[in-house]
């Protein structure tokens, strides 16, 4: 297709997806709407991005979601939007909805939680300097200040004890810390749950990296896939980066206010 055929493409599939009864419009924080930066809690979204986003928010069956990689907290500290913008965090594992945080379990892992977290408590308490840590879907246990040798035992310890004690846990094994979870979501799970959640009828989903593959996937037929930058990729349209994703959204926003949904 050329420049000028896939730009007239995507501008008929935003005049349509404008359209649909209910819009869900998901989308990636870093990269997306805001531009790379070293410190990550100093990113925030261009000003545009941001205008454009709480304009969609405002507008009836309207629905905005933030879809991060950063865990919750950090995503509600960078984004800055209000509560019913909804976030999702930890690719798909902690939600915000109507300003109120969850972490989607179900109660089998609810109650597998529970055993990891009575598990990690009896071999912290065997050793010096292991702690335990809350995670949203998990625990973890931290041994940066225990020794070298009883890192390694509570460690092993550890991975018996679960293992023998349940199943469906994931296990992460970080620097001087290991994390056992009931859940590995992606970002295709959370779009499929935030259309759940909001009844959309359509979905506009955009992202820059890897991880967003797994949100394009989750897509279908009506819905609008906006890959940001370059790389392979299963969205239907492309743009160069976070301005070219801002002016695409107050497009969005133009037309759904002029075509009678707002
Ligand atoms: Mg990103």
């Amino acid at each position: 297709m050329s420049d000028q055929a896939a730009e007239t493409a995507m501008a008929d599939a935003l005049g349509l997806i404008a359209t649909t009864p209910h819009l869900l419009v998901a989308l990636d924080f870093d990269g997306t709407l805001s531009p790379t930066v070293d410190r990550p809690q100093e990113a925030r979204a261009l000003p545009d991005a941001q205008d454009a986003v709480l304009r969609l928010a405002a507008m009836p069956h309207t629905s905005v979601a933030l879809v991060s990689g950063r865990s919750l907290e950090s995503l509600a500290h960078v984004g800055q939007v209000p509560d019913s913008v909804l976030l999702v965090g930890s690719h798909g594992v902690e939600y915000r909805v109507d300003g109120a945080s969850d972490v989607a379990l179900t109660d089998d892992e609810k109650a597998t939680r529970e055993t990891i977290h009575r598990v990690l408590d009896e071999v912290a308490g065997s050793f010096e300097n292991v702690h335990v840590e809350e995670k949203p879907a998990g625990f973890a246990l931290h041994t940066r200040l225990a020794n070298g040798d009883d890192t390694a035992a509570a460690e092993r310890l550890a991975q018996e004890r679960v293992a023998s004690s349940t199943t469906g846990v994931t296990e992460r094994s970080g620097k001087d810390v290991l994390e056992f979870s009931v859940r590995s979501a992606t970002k295709g799970d959370a779009v499929r749950r935030l259309r759940s959640i909001t009844g959309a009828t359509a979905v506009l989903f955009a992202g820059d990296d890897v991880t967003d593959e797994d949100g394009f996937t989750a897509l279908g037929a009506g819905d609008f896939g906006l890959k940001v930058g370059a790389g392979e990729t299963a969205a239907a349209f492309r743009v160069d980066g976070p301005p070219e994703v801002a002016h695409l959204l107050d497009d969005l926003a133009e037309l759904r206010a002029h075509l009678g949904r707002a």
